[in-house]
């Protein structure tokens, strides 16, 4: 397939990494998002790759200069689809969300182009309905932090054409993604699936008053060696993401601490501590506490 232009629906935590990517992996890049006030936070996310990539990436100026020049923002959705090649979808991890946005597509979307979701938990057939093709419709699920945690899960639903799985394998590759193919649909993924259970522990354990959080990823990463714990990924993947995907936890279960977690998150959420995007939620950034030497010592 040839790919001239990439459009990511939703400038977010992830779409703006993933527009990024791909602008800095040589593809004219448009973000879509809803509203003035949602570009300009977008925006500023994008501000502040280019340090990320040449301090993790050893990214050159040239390169950096190319990625800005492809990568362009709008509110013109009309505008944003028309000739797009590749569409991915990166709103809010919420069915009605996700359906009105496929369906406000379909004036402008072309035939062939490829629509790809980032969705965390909603698996393909739970959204094929809603895409205006469902023949070049798919999932291609990125981790947080992109350019170094480079992979792309790629999942599909049942009658999805071999030649549409293909496609979106070949694009992940173009985008320097190791792309990883499920082999059969399950709601989070491969990453997700181990990654969620173990966040879930740690938020039941806080939310059900047995300890807190910092005690919690101190334990986490001396035990088991690593350099961030559950709630320092929690800042990362974004608390309102959190919210959401713990509300979704409670639809699906009715298990009541859940909804506890889903309650207690949402007051960071209120007071405007999202994490990382906003500077603060278990921790403050740029310089989160637990990555402080004394963090970890006896
Ligand atoms: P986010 O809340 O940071 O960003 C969502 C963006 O979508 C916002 O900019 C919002 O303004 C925009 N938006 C809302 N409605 C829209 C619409 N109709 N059209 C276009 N844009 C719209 O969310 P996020 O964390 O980036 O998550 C987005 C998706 O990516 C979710 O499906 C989530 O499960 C998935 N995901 C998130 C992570 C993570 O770590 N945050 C990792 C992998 C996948």
């Amino acid at each position: 397939m040839n790919v001239n232009k990439v459009v990511v629906l939703g400038g977010g935590v992830l779409g703006s990494q993933i527009a990024y990517q791909s602008a800095y992996s040589g593809f004219e890049t448009v973000i879509y998002d809803i509203s003035n006030e949602a570009v300009a936070s977008a925006q500023k996310k994008v501000d502040s790759y280019p340090a990320q990539y040449q301090h993790d990436m050893n990214a050159t100026d040239d390169q950096i200069n190319t990625a800005n020049e492809n990568l362009s923002l709008t509110t013109d959705l009309k505008a944003a689809i028309t000739d797009a090649d590749i569409i991915i979808e990166a709103v809010p991890e919420r069915l009605g969300i996700k359906e009105s946005t496929y369906q406000s597509l379909a004036p402008y979307l072309k035939d062939d182009a490829l629509l790809l979701t980032n969705s965390s938990t909603l698996i393909p057939s739970q959204l094929i309905g809603f895409a205006p093709n469902n023949k070049r419709f798919m999932a291609m699920h990125f981790a947080n932090l992109i350019w170094v945690h480079n992979v792309a899960e790629l999942m599909w639903a049942p009658n999805t054409p071999q030649s549409t799985i293909d496609d979106a394998q070949d694009f992940a590759q173009q985008i320097h993604m190791i792309p990883i193919l499920i082999h059969k649909e399950v709601s989070g993924y491969i990453m997700n699936s181990i990654f969620l259970p173990m966040i879930n522990a740690a938020l039941s354990l806080w939310a059900n008053g047995f300890s807190d959080p910092i005690s919690i990823d101190k334990n986490w990463m001396v035990s088991m060696g690593v350099d961030r714990g559950p709630f320092g990924f929690l800042d990362i993947m974004g608390l309102n993401t959190a919210v959401n995907i713990e509300k979704g936890f409670y639809q699906n279960t009715k298990d009541e601490t859940f909804k506890k977690i889903a309650d207690k998150l949402s007051e960071y959420v209120k007071a405007n501590k999202l994490g990382v995007a906003t500077g603060e939620g278990f921790y403050h950034y740029p310089d989160p506490e637990y990555q402080k030497p004394e963090f970890v010592k006896a």
